[in-house]
């Protein structure tokens, strides 16, 4: 969390403030209109909680929000109305009467436990899977409301609720939700989402449980929709089930789109962007008297236009209007950016204890392809083991099933003895597991800090940033990166983008580093400087590493043992000079003709 964040906050703050006045002062169909706004603003900043940062789009938000205009007005009905129109009610239904701030407190709760039950299965799926299931939830609970007559009215109008919700207490409720929202994405749980939804796999393997930082971020936005809910229904007094259906989800999906999901100011944007548009075209549908003629109604203009608003959007910034940028981020100078004390930073590695990491047979299929064939290899702590073979050979595999990224077909992984064969991928990662990856997964739209920042908090929970970011700098000094700190990662050039790979890793501070090429692409000089850095790494965090590469020279002067894999078979192993001379290693890498040549390769 930074001072520009809440500054920001602030701002988005004042302005809705500033329109609330203005509105109020004026009066009339605008104020109405403003409250509506209001209304809309905390549903989308709602949504894109979860979907801005989870980058799955939801189409079931109105479930809740339709269930929390019921159940509220429900509380808050008086008695002797519900007698008359829900007179088939359950009696504990029928007989509460609280109050407005009462009703909204157990319906938010209420909703937001409804959110978690459901939130369970949605959280485990990924990408358009999940977007699916939520418009399975949109359509289920439209449909309980219509079954549960006794307490709906069923697809009649639901009418009697107590019109409480006036301009000061919308604006109030939409400076909670843009304080929470904004708050929330810049939060440890926002920034690890959002490395989620910039790479999962990546996520996972830095420690991020991605399971469970989506379904924080679904039952918390499924709160701030509720609140939504409960405003409107004590807007209307009265509405009908179509008011949480698709016309409406269409309506809050336009305006979290078309600004761009992603940021605040995105929601905030297209929120201001379709109302104003809505509100015009509304007009003319209804007919609009032109210098005294009178145009004809033209239904459904209104849903065409922002049809085409989204269409056009889409087709020239698919990110919508403000793609990833957040306002407060431009517009407040870097001056702010959040630097932590500097005494921390020329800190010494937190030690960690010495370890054995074992892999046991490990056999690994890809349906009929076996990938690696009874695979065992041993990696100790302060140890810098090479990983090499040709091409194809399961040298990545290897890495993914250690990792946890894979599971096994057969064997064991162990870390001082202990089976972690079966543990997911972030699990590993708290165990003191990390890696690179051979195609670089930064987390592309945020900056070398942030990325480096995920990992960071695995070791170090939020509880303590501060050492987070103390070993966020100590990464970024040792791989020389702290001048591109706040640079988007996926603008950096080639290497970087690899040595940012490893400063992440190295800021889980782990027992056991897996490097797959981290030199692929870089050039001589490059290379030179990044095999000086890696070199420094086991004096300086004396973890076990685990170097994959085609750099045969880089090899052979960086480790103190290499392991030749061939078609998923270990066909040799022992100190760089004796391996490089085995006459296996020799014709697996070029085969017998060439095994003149390679040999002069391996031996350089
Ligand atoms: P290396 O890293 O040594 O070049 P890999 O471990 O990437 O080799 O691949 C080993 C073999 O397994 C290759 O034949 C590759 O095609 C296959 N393979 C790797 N990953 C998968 C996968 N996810 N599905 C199917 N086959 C795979
Ligand atoms: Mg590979």
């Amino acid at each position: 969390m930074t001072a520009r964040t809440w500054i920001g906050t602030g701002g988005y703050v004042v302005f809705l403030i500033a329109a609330a006045l203005i509105a109020a002062s004026i009066g009339g169909s605008i104020e109405r209109t403003l409250v509506v706004f209001f209304i809309s603003l905390i549903a989308v900043l709602g949504m894109g909680v979860y979907s801005g940062n989870s980058g799955i789009l939801s189409f079931g938000h109105l479930a809740f929000m339709g269930i929390a205009a019921y159940l509220s007005g429900i509380l808050t009905m008086p008695v002797a109305m519900k007698k008359v129109t829900l007179a088939h009610a359950p009696t504990f239904l029928a007989n509460a009467h609280l109050d407005f701030f009462s009703a909204t407190v157990v319906t938010v709760l209420f909703v937001m436990a409804v959110a978690l039950v459901v939130g369970v299965v949605i959280s485990r799926l990924d990408g358009s899977s999940a977007t699916i299931t939520t418009l399975g939830l949109l359509v289920i609970v439209h449909g309980i409301i219509i079954g549960a007559r006794e307490i709906t009215r069923g697809s009649q109008s639901f009418f009697g609720v107590p019109r409480w919700t006036d301009i000061t207490v919308a604006a109030s409720c939409a400076v909670l939700a843009i304080v929470v929202a904004r708050v929330f994405k810049d939060s440890v749980f926002g920034l690890k989402l959002r490395a989620s939804r910039d790479d999962q796999l990546a996520a996972g393997a830095m420690g991020v449980n991605v399971r469970r930082q989506r379904l924080i971020s679904w039952v918390l936005s499924a709160g701030l929709v509720a609140i939504a809910g409960v405003l409107i229904g004590h807007f209307l007094g009265a509405f009908s089930v179509k008011k949480f259906y698709f016309v409406d989800t269409f309506a809050l999906l336009a305006m979290l789109i078309v600004g761009g999901m992603a940021t605040v100011s995105g929601a905030l944007a297209g929120a201001v962007l379709i109302t104003l548009v809505s509100e015009f075209l509304r007009r003319i549908e209804g007919g609009v008297d032109i210098l005294g003629y009178q145009t004809p109604q033209l239904f459904g203009t209104t849903q065409i236009g922002i049809g085409l608003i989204i269409l056009l959007v889409m087709y020239k910034k698919s990110g919508g209007l403000l793609d990833r940028l957040e306002l407060d981020e431009i517009v407040l100078p870097k001056l702010l950016k959040d630097r932590v004390a500097t005494a921390a930073r020329r800190s010494s590695p937190p030690v960690v204890p010495d370890g054995l990491l074992e892999a046991r047979e490990i056999t690994k299929a890809f349906d009929g392809l076996l990938a690696l064939d009874k695979v065992s290899l041993a990696l100790k702590s302060g140890e810098i083991v090479g990983l090499i073979g040709p091409n194809g050979s399961g040298k990545t595999t290897l890495l993914n099933v250690l990792s946890g990224m894979l599971p096994a077909t057969a064997g064991t992984a162990l870390i001082d003895g202990k089976d972690m064969t079966p543990l997911p991928a972030y699990r590993l990662a708290s165990m003191g597991v990390s890696r690179t990856f051979q195609n670089i997964r930064l987390f592309g739209s945020m900056s070398v800090r942030q990325n480096v920042l995920v990992s960071a908090l695995d070791k170090w929970p939020s509880s303590s940033t501060r050492s987070a970011d103390a070993m966020v700098d100590l990464a970024l000094e040792t791989m020389k990166l702290e001048s591109v700190a706040e640079t988007q990662a996926s603008t950096l050039s080639y290497g970087d983008q690899r040595r940012v790979e490893v400063a992440r890793a190295l800021a889980l501070n782990p027992r056991f580093l897996f490097l797959d090429e981290p030199a692929a692409g870089m050039n001589r000089e490059e290379t030179d400087a990044l095999m000086d850095d890696l070199k420094g790494l086991r004096e300086q965090f004396g973890m076990g590493i685990l170097i994959v590469d085609h750099d045969l020279p880089l090899i052979m002067r960086l480790c103190d043992r290499v392991v030749v894999l061939n078609e998923g078979h270990v066909i040799a192993e022992g100190e760089p000079q004796s391996v490089q001379k085995n006459p296996k290693v020799i014709e697996a890498y070029l085969g017998r003709k060439g095994s003149r040549q390679v040999a002069g390769t391996l031996t350089e």
